[in-house]
């Protein structure tokens, strides 16, 4: 059986069994245990008049320009031309549910610890690899708890005009045997790919920008082969389901990925610990989950001059990176101890 056969085969029981591949899917339980995390409410949506309905969303998002800006470089020449990513931290510090202007849909995201604080380091470590290996990066959230809503994080890398984008996810209900890239363009069934939206009746949208689709799921395959090399288990390429999932609108493209003009990939890293759906993910395991996504990076998306050499300098800081960021009281990540990896 092909990789392709297998995921498309994958992915039809996890439809047919009406499971939900994806963080978050049993979220409410996985926080019960813990003191300090709000829980997700998800009230009544604020009228359409309500003044401050967008104000948690829209202080947050930082433009391209800024952390480009801040990030000086020895050769700015060659960063001038670099390729633009943009690396989107999987969820927001306070519950969100707003409704996307362009689409009527609705954009709902929530807190989900450990995660939050996983994929913040893991994306700041790879940001930091990636500017060090030569590239322009651009994050979605400046702190681990920014929200920032799916549309502007979409926004980001439409008006940076990224060459890539990558959302950084990881699922504490999913045992490690669970390693995900999600694509723009979905995968075959029975020969044939599925129209990609979200949403239903005259809210229906499907992602339609078929250049855009195909690069994004070129590059889906890319990570995928280097996450499966560096994390050591088969990364496969699959198509998301959120339906059965209310409130979020039903389909199989994640909104950050519908509402992106850029190619965009969705990953996700099964971060169960035996029993445990809270338990820190080893420093080990997070090593290898950016060293895949850089790696994976780097080859959807040469720089001009050639593949960077291996291992990179991006490659090499990864460890320290990330024990330092799981330190809180650095400035840049506040994770507290009980959400700190085992080294
Ligand atoms: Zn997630």
């Amino acid at each position: 059986m092909t990789a392709r056969s297998a995921t498309s085969v994958l992915a039809a029981l996890v439809v047919a069994l009406g499971l939900v591949a994806g963080c978050g899917s049993t979220e409410p339980q996985a926080r019960s245990p813990l003191p300090a995390p709000p829980r997700t409410v998800f009230s009544p949506e604020p009228s359409a008049d309500g003044p401050s309905s967008s104000s948690p969303t829209t202080l947050a998002v930082p433009s391209p320009s800024p952390s480009e800006a801040a990030t000086p470089s020895a050769t700015p020449t060659r960063t001038a031309t670099a390729p633009l990513v943009v690396i989107d931290p999987g969820h927001s510090g306070r519950s969100i549910r707003s409704t996307d202007r362009a689409t009527g849909l609705r954009d709902v995201d929530y807190p989900n610890y450990p995660e939050i604080y996983e994929t913040f380091d893991v994306s700041t470590c790879v940001a930091a690899g990636l500017r060090a290996d030569g590239y322009r990066v651009t994050l979605t959230k400046r702190r681990a708890l920014d929200s920032v809503s799916l549309a502007d994080r979409a926004r980001v890398a439409n008006e940076g005009r990224a060459a890539l984008a990558i959302s950084v996810h990881d699922d504490h209900s999913q045992g490690p045997a669970f390693q995900a890239t999600y694509s723009q363009r979905g995968v075959k069934h029975g020969g044939a790919y599925h129209a990609m939206y979200r949403g239903t009746g005259s809210k229906r949208t499907v992602f339609r920008d078929a250049d855009v689709a195909r690069a994004s799921e070129e590059a889906a395959a890319t990570i995928a082969r280097e996450r499966t090399r560096a994390q050591g288990r088969p990364v496969s390429v699959r198509e998301n389901t959120f339906t059965g999932r209310t409130p979020l609108e039903p389909g199989n493209l994640a909104l950050v990925q519908l509402l992106a003009k850029v190619p965009w990939v969705y990953d996700e890293a099964g971060a169960r610990s035996g029993s445990s759906t809270t338990r820190a993910m080893s420093i080990a395991t997070e090593e290898a989950y950016a060293k895949g996504l850089l790696l994976g990076v780097e080859a959807a998306v040469p720089l001009a001059t050639g593949r960077v050499a291996q291992p990179s300098a991006g490659v090499r800081q990864l460890r320290s990176c990330l024990v330092t960021a799981a330190e809180p009281g650095d400035g840049r990540a506040t994770r507290p101890a009980r959400y700190r990896p085992a080294a």
